[in-house]
């Protein structure tokens, strides 16, 4: 491990605006809160988790090893002043990251659910962290605990090939996790995302869904659809600025100044079109979204936008006559 040398090695940000702050955390370091009703959740203002109490148990959904045994004492906090169960029954995974699900087996009783792509990749991971779901579906599954109904939908893939769609029907909301974060710009190549198309629509699904209560995975407090709308922009503007930058940079002054090393040509010409799309997006959204000015974040994911541009789109220019 190595540590900056002084203080003086610290980059300095915007500081981040006030939407972007999370919850008031207690002295164990989580909060937990109701969403409506009967359906709550937990956060450390870095990953979020979610629970449904019924009078059958708990259905927990996630489990982020970084709020970890805190789960069980948010879920104990709730059961005690609601005077319900605190055994945790089912457990849900929103995909296989081990950030948002390598705490499930401190829950090893429950039934464990999830997308057939979630346990198949789960199986191959080999996690003994994350067991694999013993209850999997294909396109959606109504899981009904309790008198409660929660329904899973997966619509192709987006931010992972597995990532599912958690409806609360009866709670006006919704749970998709690592596409949005509220308030916060995604971190580096688009939340570390698998599928640029699929995770560039993916906020348009998930708006076709009603709710008014958005839970993102990320980071200190719940979303609203503004906050989906805002990150759509963000994202918009990210492909427009590739569009125009892709179109107006001259690649041949790049190849011929470095030929015969193609690949320096290469970097030397998409540097400059993710730089150029970049700057604008960043000095729109610095005071908007939290981070916006952490350049390495906006310019990855450019980077990658721009290259789906170029690769699924066809984004390349004329073929050669
Ligand atoms: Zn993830």
């Amino acid at each position: 491990m190595t540590s900056p040398a002084s203080a003086g090695d610290w980059p300095d940000y915007a500081p981040i605006p006030p939407s972007a702050l999370g919850a008031t955390l207690n002295d164990q370091g989580y909060y937990v809160g109701r969403v409506e009703r009967n359906l709550y959740w937990v956060t450390d203002n870095v990953y979020e988790s979610a629970f449904l109490t019924t009078p059958d148990g708990v259905v927990l959904f996630d489990a982020p090893p970084s709020i970890g045994h805190n789960l069980q004492r948010a879920v104990d906090e709730i059961a005690a002043a609601e005077g319900v169960s605190n055994k945790v029954t089912h457990l849900v995974y929103s995909h296989h990251h081990a950030d948002h699900g390598a705490a499930a087996s401190l829950f090893e009783d429950a039934v464990r659910i999830g997308h057939e792509e979630t346990r198949r990749l789960l199986l191959r991971d080999g996690d003994p962290a994350r067991p694999a779901p013993d209850v999997t579906f294909g396109d959606s599954y109504t899981l009904e605990v309790g008198g409660e109904r929660v329904e899973l939908a997966w619509h192709g893939s987006n931010h992972t090939p597995d990532n599912i769609y958690i409806h609360f029907p009866d709670h006006d909301t919704l749970m998709l996790i690592d596409v949005v974060n509220a308030g916060w710009v995604p971190i580096y190549n688009l939340n570390l995302s698998e599928d640029v198309i699929g995770y560039m629509e993916a906020p348009d699904t998930a708006l076709s869904y009603p709710w008014t209560h958005f839970i993102s995975g990320h980071l200190g407090r719940l979303a609203t659809r503004d906050d989906v709308l805002v990150h759509q922009q963000y994202i918009a503007d990210i492909e427009a600025s590739s569009r125009e930058a892709l179109d107006s940079v001259d690649p041949v002054p790049y190849y011929t100044h470095y030929w015969p090393n193609v690949w320096a040509g290469v970097k030397a010409h998409l540097d400059t079109v993710t730089e150029r799309a970049a700057a604008p997006v960043i000095a729109k959204y610095t005071g908007v979204l939290a981070a916006a000015d952490i350049e390495a974040f906006t310019t990855t994911t450019t980077f990658l936008i721009m290259q789906s541009l170029r690769l699924d789109r066809g984004h390349l220019g004329p073929v050669h006559p």
